[in-house]
C-alpha cells in the first residue's frame, strides 16, 4: 500500500490516505515520488487564500524515479534520452492535451483542458495527482526529464517551477550577454533569475527587494548591485548604474503594484519589460501610452513554461548554476507524515523551501 496526504480544503488537517499503486495503462508512466518542495502557491492553498478542485494532492515541485511504464508509454524523455524502470526524472507542472489551438500554437502551459499536477481533484480511493505523496500517475502529453546525477535532490526540485518559469522569463526577454538586467523581487524566482542572467554574462545584475537578508542572498546569487524599492529614489539609483540609460532589460517578479509600475519607468529607450509575479489580482497600473510609444517599450507577460525551459532549466542547474548556492534554498527537509509541520516552517520563512521526502 501506498499514502497521500489530501488536502480536503483550508482548516482541514491533511489526512494521510492508503491506496493500492495502480498498474499505469496506455501512455501513464507511474513514478515513485522521492522529494517535494513546498511552493509559495501550495501554502496559499492550504491557507485557503487560493481555491483549488478538492479533494487534492497539493505540491507540484517533484522528483521520482519511474516505478512502471504504461504499454505504450514512451521510454525516451522530451530530449530523446532512455529511461528505464528506476529512472529519477522531472516533468513540467502543466501537461497539455497536444491538440488544442493553444497546444499546437507553442503555448502548451495555456491548453483548453490542462492536467496541472498538485492542482487537480482526486478520486479518494485512487489520491494521484500531487507530489505530498509516495506515488504519482504521469499522464499522456507531460514533458518529463532524466536528471543528471550531478544534480542532487535537494537541487533539482524547483527545477520544475521557480529555474523552469524563469528560463521561459530569460527567453522572452531575450540575451543577458553585456545588458543591465534589473530583477525586481529577490525571492526564489528572483535569486533564480540573478543567477541566470548572471551566467549569461550580463553586464550589471541590479536586485531589489525590501529584506536585507533577501538583498544579502541575492549577492551570493549573483547580483551585482543590491537596493531597497524606494520607489522614490528607485528610477535615479537604476539610472546610475546603467550609464544613465535605464536597464535593458527589467523582470517584474515582486507581485506588487508597486512594484510593477514602477518597472515602466525603469526601462531604458526600447528596453524589455518582462511582467511575471503578479499571479493574484492588483490594482491596475497607469500606463502613458505615448511613454511607451516614444521610449519603444517591449512589455509582456510570461505565465509558466514551456518544455523547452524545463530542459533549459535542468541543463542551468547542471552546469553554470553549481556556482550558485540553490543548496541554500532548503530550509528543511520532513517525512510524509510531517506534513502540517512541514507547512507551517513554509509559511514562517517565506523565501525558502521546506521539502518533503514520501
Ligand atoms: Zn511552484
Ligand atoms: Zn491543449
Amino acid at each position: 500500500m501506498a499514502r497521500s496526504a489530501v488536502f480536503t480544503g483550508s482548516g482541514h488537517p491533511l489526512a494521510l490516505t492508503s491506496f493500492e499503486p495502480p498498474v499505469p495503462l496506455g501512455n501513464e508512466i507511474l513514478v515513485r515520488i522521492t522529494y517535494c518542495t513546498l511552493c509559495r502557491s501550495d501554502l496559499h492553498t492550504y491557507s485557503g487564500r487560493r481555491i483549488e478542485p478538492m479533494p487534492t494532492v497539493l505540491g507540484h515541485e517533484i522528483l521520482g524515479r519511474i516505478a512502471a511504464f504504461g504499454p505504450e508509454a514512451s521510454h525516451t524523455d522530451f530530449q530523446g534520452m532512455g529511461a528505464i524502470v528506476g529512472s529519477r526524472i522531472t516533468w513540467a507542472v502543466t501537461a497539455g492535451c497536444g491538440e488544442c489551438f493553444f497546444c499546437r500554437d507553442d503555448l502548451p502551459q495555456k491548453c483548453e483542458k490542462p492536467y496541472k499536477y498538485g492542482h487537480v481533484r482526486v478520486p479518494l480511493d485512487l489520491p494521484l495527482g500531487g507530489g505530498l505523496s509516495e506515488y504519482i500517475l504521469l499522464k499522456p502529453g507531460t514533458f518529463w526529464f532524466v536528471l543528471p546525477d550531478s544534480i542532487p535532490d535537494r537541487i533539482a526540485s524547483p527545477a520544475n517551477c521557480a529555474t523552469a518559469t524563469v528560463a521561459a522569463i530569460l527567453r522572452y526577454a531575450g540575451s543577458t550577454k553585456n545588458k543591465n538586467v534589473l530583477i525586481l523581487g529577490a525571492g526564489v524566482l528572483g535569486v533564480t533569475a540573478c543567477a541566470m542572467a548572471r551566467s549569461g554574462e550580463a553586464k550589471s545584475v541590479v536586485a531589489v527587494d525590501p529584506s536585507d537578508s533577501n538583498r544579502e542572498r541575492a549577492l551570493t546569487f549573483g547580483a551585482t548591485h543590491v537596493l531597497a524599492p524606494d520607489y522614490e529614489r528607485l528610477v535615479s539609483q537604476v539610472t546610475a548604474l546603467t550609464e544613465n540609460r535605464g536597464a535593458d532589460i527589467v523582470l517584474e517578479l515582486a507581485g506588487s503594484a508597486a512594484s510593477a509600475q514602477a518597472s515602466l519607468s525603469l526601462a531604458r529607450m526600447g528596453g524589455v519589460i518582462i511582467f511575471a509575479g503578479t499571479v493574484s489580482p492588483t490594482p491596475p497600473l497607469s500606463l502613458d501610452a505615448e511613454m511607451v510609444v516614444r521610449r519603444m517599450l517591449n512589455i509582456r507577460g510570461v505565465h509558466n513554461y514551456h518544455g523547452i525551459d524545463l530542459q533549459n532549466a535542468i541543463a542551468f542547474l547542471a552546469g553554470p548554476g553549481q556556482s550558485y548556492p540553490f543548496d541554500s534554498l532548503i530550509h528543511s527537509e520532513l517525512p510524509l507524515e510531517r506534513v502540517e509541520e512541514a507547512f507551517a516552517e513554509a509559511a514562517a520563512h517565506p523565501g525558502m523551501r521546506v521539502a518533503v521526502i514520501p
